[in-house]
């Protein structure tokens, strides 16, 4: 038995060959739109749908084995990197995204001033800025592309 397979009978899950491959591709780091990992997945299994890998993604979240975030105007990001309380950096120029531990490790890491009688159980912090490429672009005074590359090869064209 695979450690994924593991992972999953640990939490009641069943193990599904679609469930399997979202957790290799999550497995393999990032923040990843379901766009990316549906595409991703299709490169493991013949034909799955956007609709499988969003209920799959579900159950996965709800059993804690992966982690969704949705920085505002940005779409839902999913990663496998659990359980740590770390918090996000977030570029307003291009949406990159990257992991900062959190200096107290277990949540809520943040005391609220007032607490209104509420029983605080986390604080959902989120640093915004400008990363390295965009600070780079901006002093270069260059417009990012409109459209991301990634996803045409040369012979695509
Ligand atoms: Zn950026
Ligand atoms: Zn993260
Ligand atoms: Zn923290």
């Amino acid at each position: 038995m695979s450690g994924a397979e593991e992972l999953l009978r640990s939490k009641g899950l069943r193990v599904t060959r679609p469930r399997l491959a979202v957790l290799d591709v999550l497995d393999g780091g990032g923040h990843l739109e379901v766009d990316e990992i549906t595409r991703r997945v299709r490169e493991r299994l013949d034909s799955v749908s956007t609709q499988a890998v969003y209920d799959v993604l579900g159950a996965l979240s709800r059993a804690g084995l992966s982690r969704r975030i949705e920085p505002a105007g940005s779409p839902a990001r999913y990663e496998a990197r659990v359980g740590d309380n770390h918090h996000h950096v977030v570029c307003r120029g291009c949406g990159e995204i990257a992991d900062i531990d959190c200096a107290v490790g277990s949540a809520p890491c943040l005391e609220p001033s007032v607490s209104h009688g509420f029983e605080v159980d986390e604080a959902e912090v989120t640093f915004w800025g400008l990363c390295p490429g965009c600070r780079a672009r901006r002093s270069a005074d260059v417009r990012p592309p409109d459209v991301r590359p990634a996803d045409v090869r040369p012979a695509d064209v």
